[in-house]
């Protein structure tokens, strides 16, 4: 019975954030498809990954690698999965990108870059990444600042087995969705401004991560092409 209602309870969720998602982009004017919902399934188990993809949910994110490499293994039957790494990624974990990852969220400094671009050269094949932006948070750690991101790019530039496909965000939590508005759209302009003044092209730096369960429709307004969504989806989580 259990099991039942929250196989149930997923569906359900899934399916009002797959309409609130619909619903941004026709406010956007903006198709459906330019948007990808990746399901964030930290800390959830398995099973629960399983039912969302029986339900035609493709993408996943995960923070941590250990967590990660543990459901690849378990991923095996399940063809079109794609996994995205959203967490921060430690330089000793880099050995462990697996070829059939996706896209990596977090990168914010050359160093990782360049242990990411060797071991892709090494394995004869491109490695994606997104630049996380750190956008008036004096409290993260993680993210590159506005002023630093011409000259990271300009050095990541050489790195041809790294595709940096665009940029990734997350602000400080609001509590009114509105209030993320800002950062959502500083994002948007600071890629737009690299591609119009010839730092990237465009045709490759296109995408934009941002916009959580409280906040992904205002995201999408503002022109996200990947929402990470989590609890809207999966339920609260439950931290060992
Ligand atoms: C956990 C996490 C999310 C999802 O958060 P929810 O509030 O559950 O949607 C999105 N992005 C990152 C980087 C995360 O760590």
């Amino acid at each position: 019975m259990k099991a039942m209602s929250q196989e149930n309870s997923l569906a359900r969720r899934l399916a009002t954030v797959r309409a609130q998602l619909e619903a941004a982009c026709e406010r956007a004017g903006r198709p459906a498809a330019a948007v990808t919902l990746i399901a964030v399934s930290k800390t959830f188990p398995w099973e629960m990954i399983r039912q969302a993809y029986e339900l035609g949910q493709r993408d996943f994110g995960e923070n941590y690698m250990q967590e990660l490499r543990r459901k690849e293994a378990l991923a095996e039957d399940c063809p079109g999965l794609r996994w995205h790494f959203i967490g921060h990624l430690q330089r000793n974990k880099v050995r462990y990108w697996q070829p059939g990852f996706h896209l990596l969220h977090t990168l914010d400094n050359l160093p990782l870059a360049e242990m990411l671009a060797r071991k892709a050269t090494r394995e004869g094949r491109k490695i994606t990444v997104l630049v996380q932006v750190k956008l008036g948070d004096e409290s993260s750690k993680s993210g590159v600042e506005p002023s630093a991101l011409p000259a990271l790019l300009a050095a990541l530039a050489p790195l041809s087995s790294l595709e940096v496909a665009g940029l990734m965000t997350i602000p400080p939590y609001m509590v009114d969705p509105e209030d993320s508005r800002g950062y959502y759209r500083t994002l948007r302009e600071l890629r737009d401004r690299l591609n119009r003044e010839g730092v990237t092209d465009p045709e490759v730096f296109r995408h934009l991560s941002m916009g959580m369960s409280h906040d992904f429709p205002v995201a999408v307004e503002e022109g996200a092409t990947l929402v990470r969504v989590g609890s809207a989806i999966f339920g609260p989580r439950h931290y060992a």
